[in-house]
């Protein structure tokens, strides 16, 4: 379907599903290509509002406001990989223009469906079971001893939808904690570390990946990521040679993530993917400052119709997310030379939001 769509034009108007700090990152790197955006959220307070030339802001059931959305644009992308299967679905017949396919959202919303598709190609992954009832859980801690993890089959983020599960008497407290709603238990990974490859896809097939980036979490949520990742040469390019296996199976068109553990076995490493973000990423965050075409940059080529860029990695690059109260230290970090300070613009910094982030490139030695 891609390939049948005409080239975008610099002067056309890019829709944009979800009005977070990526549509906001989104829509700044797509005004440097000459194009105007639409955002649509549900948020009143959505902060890529903010910088969009246009904005509709109702629900994503909302026909009329879908219709007249599709109307006044060019071609329509997301920031927010759940957007609801029925919106997609209504934009894909009233427009045909959404990129990527909203087809790929049915395997990345559901983990068992994501699961599936990774070992169908081959792709190692945690091992899994779904689950559908509290027994599921009995039966499945037998194959996939404690500790294990047990995760919504949808709408998990940042740590949410997610239990540890310790014991073989923590199982119905995991199935109620998390609403008694399907799931996957997963075996805990002990990795020696996590990583992510950023990369896009062209309409025409074209890959271009940015390298592996190491990623730190605390409690759950991404607190740093590092460029490049502490990885062999070979891991690095196996990374992105299972990054390019998954784009290409998805018939992808645009940038995506895939987040990946690093585990010894037998006194080798091995990768295992954890998950597919069909979107930039905050993993990705860094290449604005870091690169030489940022990862909102090269969505936009992608889903344009243009040329990807081969972008070239400036230094060793260290991005920090700034998640709550952090954004504090907004003044401390402007005085710091050569920290890049981005600020997205939410009202309230509650624990846990993504307020802005910090990218620091230094020389590579
Ligand atoms: P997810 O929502 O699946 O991306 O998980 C969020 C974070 O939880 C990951 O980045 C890991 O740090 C951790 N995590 C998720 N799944 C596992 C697992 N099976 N074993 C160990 N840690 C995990």
């Amino acid at each position: 379907m891609a390939d049948q769509l005409p080239v975008l034009k610099p002067g056309s108007t890019l829709g944009i599903l979800g009005g977070g700090q990526l549509g906001r990152m989104l829509i700044m790197a797509a005004a440097r290509l000459g194009l105007r955006c639409h955002v649509y959220s549900p948020e009143p307070d959505s902060c890529a509002f903010d910088v969009a030339a246009e904005k509709t802001c109702a629900a994503y059931d909302d026909d009329n406001a879908l219709t007249r959305f599709a109307n006044s644009v060019d071609l329509i992308t997301y920031e927010f990989e759940n957007v609801p299967a029925e919106t997609a679905d209504f934009l894909v017949t009233n427009r045909n223009a959404v990129l990527p396919d909203p087809a790929i959202l049915a395997t990345t919303q559901d983990r068992l469906a994501e699961k599936n598709f990774l070992i169908d190609f081959g792709i190692g992954t945690a091992p899994f079971a779904e689950i559908g009832s509290e027994v599921d859980i009995a039966v499945a801690i037998v194959q996939i001893p404690p500790p294990a993890v047990l995760k919504t089959r949808r709408l998990g983020y940042d740590g949410k939808g997610q239990a540890v599960v310790h014991s073989d008497s923590d199982t119905a407290a995991s199935w109620k904690g998390l609403g008694e709603v399907p799931a996957i238990l997963e075996g805990f990974i002990k990795f020696e570390r996590e990583f992510s490859v950023v990369a896009a896809r062209g309409r025409d097939g074209s890959f271009a990946a940015y390298d592996p980036i190491e990623n730190v979490h605390r409690d759950h949520i991404l607190h740093q990521s590092l460029v490049p990742a502490a990885l062999t040469p070979a891991l690095a390019k196996e990374a992105v040679a299972i990054t390019k296996k998954i784009a290409d199976e998805l018939a992808y068109v645009g940038v995506l993530a895939v987040e990946m553990f690093v585990v010894a076995k037998d006194g080798k490493r091995q990768l295992l993917v954890n998950e597919i973000a069909p979107r930039v990423h905050n993993s990705g965050h860094w290449t604005i400052d870091g690169a030489s075409a940022s990862q909102f940059e090269q969505h936009i080529r992608a889903i344009a119709g243009w040329p990807l860029a081969q972008p070239r990695r400036l230094g060793k690059v260290e991005m920090t997310n700034l998640i709550g109260e952090e954004i504090e230290n907004w003044k401390k970090l402007l005085a710091e030379p050569g920290a890049a300070l981005h600020i997205y613009g939410k009202r309230e910094a509650r624990p846990g939001r993504k307020m802005g982030h910090v990218t620091r490139v230094k020389p590579e030695k």
